[in-house]
């Protein structure tokens, strides 16, 4: 109690200025008329001139109305929620497999420190778009080791190119039953543009008479070998649609000059988890 007569104090001049009322009302009806003369000028401006907008960055990348292909469009096509693959042999114990997850779970094959697929598949791919005016569909692109063995479990196939971002599947939309039609524009490529039409080591198709999983004699030149898998052949999860599909596998290395082969630490280490 011995703060109080303090405390009164304080209540009784903390709020000493008052209200005056008549000189407020007689601020607030001053009026002041705004004026300014024709020959002023406050803000100069130019005369407006139509600009074309610049294309965003998504709205570049367009064959017409395709997009075009990237190499985003070769990611791995895993799926971690497909059930374990049971594998019975005999005299063995059963072998089981996983899925991955796909381009949730990891990146393409790394080259250089970045990711890579062979450009030479993405060159090949938008040319018969571009001559076509149709869309390339990829089924199958680069493969992870765990997804590669989950579609096949067999010896050659953890060799398969798909695992190094060399080998690619796909059909053309609106071409589905005319494979050959488009592995004709693939070897157009090579015949029309500069400086592979002035080599015949690019320029030259064979075709292939070892065995392979197809029917149809597969063709090949320095860079590429190429075959198509009809309705009932060569199929795997990657691939179950109704249609015959293409599969180019790179040959050639142009930028290191040598032959595409591959190895069993690039085709398993080379990639990373996200
Ligand atoms: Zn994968």
């Amino acid at each position: 109690m011995k703060y109080l007569p303090y405390i009164m104090l304080l209540v009784l001049f903390g709020c000493s200025e008052t209200f005056d009322k008549d000189n407020w009302q007689k601020n607030r009806s001053v009026k002041k008329k705004i004026s300014r003369k024709n020959c002023d000028i406050t803000i100069e401006y130019s005369q407006c001139i139509p600009v074309t907008r610049e294309p965003y960055s998504w709205e570049k990348g367009y064959i017409g109305k395709i997009p075009v292909i990237t190499k985003e469009f070769f990611r791995c096509k895993g799926n971690s929620l497909r059930e374990i693959k049971t594998v019975e042999k005999e005299d063995k114990p059963p072998s089981y497999y996983f899925d991955c997850g796909g381009y949730h779970d990891h990146s393409l094959p790394i080259r250089d420190g970045r990711e890579f697929i062979y450009p030479v598949l993405i060159e090949l791919l938008n040319f018969v778009q571009i001559e076509t005016q149709k869309e390339v569909v990829i089924s199958s692109g680069h493969r992870c080791p765990k997804h590669n063995s989950y579609l096949d479990e067999s010896f050659s196939n953890q060799y398969s190119k798909h695992l190094i971002g060399a080998e690619v599947d796909f059909y053309v939309k609106g071409m589905e039953q005319d494979p050959e039609g488009v592995i004709e524009l693939l070897m157009k490529y090579y015949q029309e543009t500069e400086p592979f039409k002035e080599d015949e080591h690019y320029r030259v198709f064979h075709r292939y008479d070892g065995s392979t999983n197809v029917s149809t004699k597969p063709w090949f030149n320095r860079e590429v070998f190429i075959k198509f898998a009809r309705e009932d052949e060569g199929r795997n999860l990657d691939n179950q649609h109704l249609y015959p599909y293409i599969t180019i596998q790179v040959r050639y290395d142009r930028d290191l000059e040598k032959r595409v082969l591959v190895e069993w630490d690039k085709a398993n280490h080379n990639y990373k988890f996200w």
